[in-house]
């Protein structure tokens, strides 16, 4: 049975633990590994690793650091079909969007290669008479992450990326359920030159979560996974002094206007709705169009489509979709299908039944459509993150709008309509973090920033962009003045305000 460790200091470590967990092969139903999880002493190990290392980093002037970052661009483009074959074969998701994950993240290692320019700080000659003012950003020390299965590769370089290109020294806890190509990518970054200690990978659950958010040297974590423990997360970080940016869950709407052009909302939905399996955070697993008629004309539209759809295993190349990441995952799923039948929706398709490989054992769920599902449901309420789609009716544009407003979930929300005005409105108005018109999965680029609101996201500063260099840096202002001896200061008691 292959075997995933720790890697610390450069290195693979095995520690004393004897706790495991089992990595599956979701196309298949085995287990196709074990994952070292880590015991107290091993967290230790890392955090002092990555403190002897992160002083020598932080005063590596910032070009070396980018090119590191260059460099490892270039070995994970070298090394891309093998860690999109291995990400696919843990995750479940088909090898072309393996490819994506990569790509996203890959993204924001092309703005950490521009750290030198967007960590520079800020000068006013001249402030006060004889006085200079100047900023700058310095590195908070050793700092940490903690990622969600969906997207092993993106969302670690989301966090990694930018910390490190800032001066920091990482320690990266990956989810315990897909965690090779995380270790992967750490390897990757030593090739390219990165210092051994500066990046770190430790696996756990949450005993080693805990442990990250009690420890004192830790200076800031960044999370993603779901709302409850994001908002865990956020509490016992901020609790023990840290900086923490926690992102959560979503419920993501579409609102199909009567003008919407619906054949391109059906080939956007399908993709948005059903690809990886529903497992994106980013996904639209709720539909609403405003008015029966466009409901009716988008319903007969959506079913033929749906029925296209091919499930099958994540190396088929004609599978638009693969499995569900775990058993527990799939059974999680099909509770909510039965859920939402039990509260009156309508099961319009039924995928338990449909589309799924009949030759395997893996977690497959065929592609699910319910109709007139309404705002009480606790299936619409909560996050099913699976192949299903819910289409709630709305009667006008208000309507609407107040829907994903008042969704407890506040991640991503798209709007399809030719009329500009109504979309300008929309933008404005809707309570959700981010917005796409006549975009299905409007996840920002690189050097923009990631985050949704209310219990979408625990904290104040988004993923990547700016907001990211900020979350990863503490800002020093600094007030100078050079006098030579002529000044006389007569107010010394008062306070200064630079004439
Ligand atoms: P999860 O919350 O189960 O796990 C996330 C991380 O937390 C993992 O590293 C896991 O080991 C750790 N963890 C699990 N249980 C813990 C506990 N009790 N205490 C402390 N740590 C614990 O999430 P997941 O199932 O891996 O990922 C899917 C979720 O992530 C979905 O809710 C999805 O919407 C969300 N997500 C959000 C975003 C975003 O940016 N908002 C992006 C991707 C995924």
């Amino acid at each position: 049975m292959r075997k995933i460790v720790h890697f610390i200091a450069g290195k693979d470590f095995e520690d004393s633990s004897e706790n495991t967990a089992s990595v599956f092969a979701p196309n298949t139903g085995d287990v196709q590994a074990e994952v070292s999880l880590a015991n107290a002493s091993t967290l230790a190990y890392a955090i002092e690793t990555a403190q002897a290392a992160q002083v020598e980093w932080a005063a590596t002037n910032p070009q070396r650091r980018a090119r590191v970052m260059f460099k490892f661009k270039e070995l994970v483009e070298a090394n891309r079909d093998r860690l999109a074959a291995l990400l696919s074969s843990e995750h479940g998701k088909v090898l072309v969007d393996a490819q994506g994950d990569i790509q996203r993240g890959l993204e924001v290692i092309e703005f950490a290669c521009g750290i030198p320019h967007a960590q520079k700080g800020e000068y006013t000659e001249g402030a006060g008479p004889g006085i200079d003012v100047y900023s700058m950003r310095q590195a908070l020390g050793v700092v940490a992450g903690i990622t969600p299965f969906n997207f092993p590769a993106m969302i670690p370089m989301w966090m990694f990326g930018v910390a490190i290109a800032c001066g920091n020294a990482f320690i990266l806890k990956p989810s315990e359920r897909d965690p090779s190509v995380p270790v992967e990518l750490a390897k990757l970054m030593i090739e390219a030159g990165l210092p051994a200690g500066v990046l770190n990978v430790v696996h756990g659950n949450k005993e080693v979560v805990d442990g990250i958010l009690d420890h004192q040297t830790i200076k800031a974590v960044s999370f993603v996974g779901s709302s409850d423990i994001a908002n865990y997360v956020y509490e016992r970080g901020a609790r023990a002094g840290k900086r923490v940016q926690a992102m959560g869950g979503a419920k993501n709407h579409g609102i199909v206007m009567p003008d919407a052009d619906l054949d391109q909302v059906v080939t956007d939905l399908v993709g948005a709705a059903y690809g990886s399996a529903g497992e994106r955070c980013m996904a639209l697993p709720v539909v609403v169009p405003v008015g029966d008629e466009t409901a009716e004309k988008l319903k007969a539209k959506l079913i033929p489509a749906i029925k296209d759809i091919m499930v099958s295993h994540s190396e088929d190349p004609n599978a638009h979709y693969g499995p569900v990441v775990t058993a527990a995952h799939k059974e999680r799923v099909e509770g909510y299908i039965d859920l939402c039948i039990e509260e009156g929706a309508e099961l319009v398709y039924d995928g338990r039944t449909s589309q799924i490989p009949s030759d395997s054992q893996g977690y497959f769920i065929g592609p699910t459509f319910f109709d007139h599902v309404t705002k009480d449901m606790r299936s619409y309420q909560e996050e099913i993150f699976g192949p299903v789609l819910q289409m709630v009716r709305a009667k006008d544009f208000n309507e609407a709008v107040n829907l994903a407003s008042d969704h407890q979930y506040g991640n991503g929300v798209a709007m399809y309509t030719r009329n500009g005005h109504a979309a300008r409105e929309f933008a404005q108005r809707v309570n959700v973090g981010m917005v796409g018109i006549n975009v299905p999965i409007p996840v920002p680029v690189a050097y923009h920033t990631f985050g949704g609101w209310k219990r979408s996201a625990f904290g104040d500063t988004n993923q990547h962009g700016m907001e990211g260099v900020k979350f990863w840096t503490k800002v020093k202002t600094i007030t100078q003045r050079w006098p030579d001896g002529s000044d006389t200061n007569d107010n010394a008691f008062v306070i200064p305000t630079m004439g």
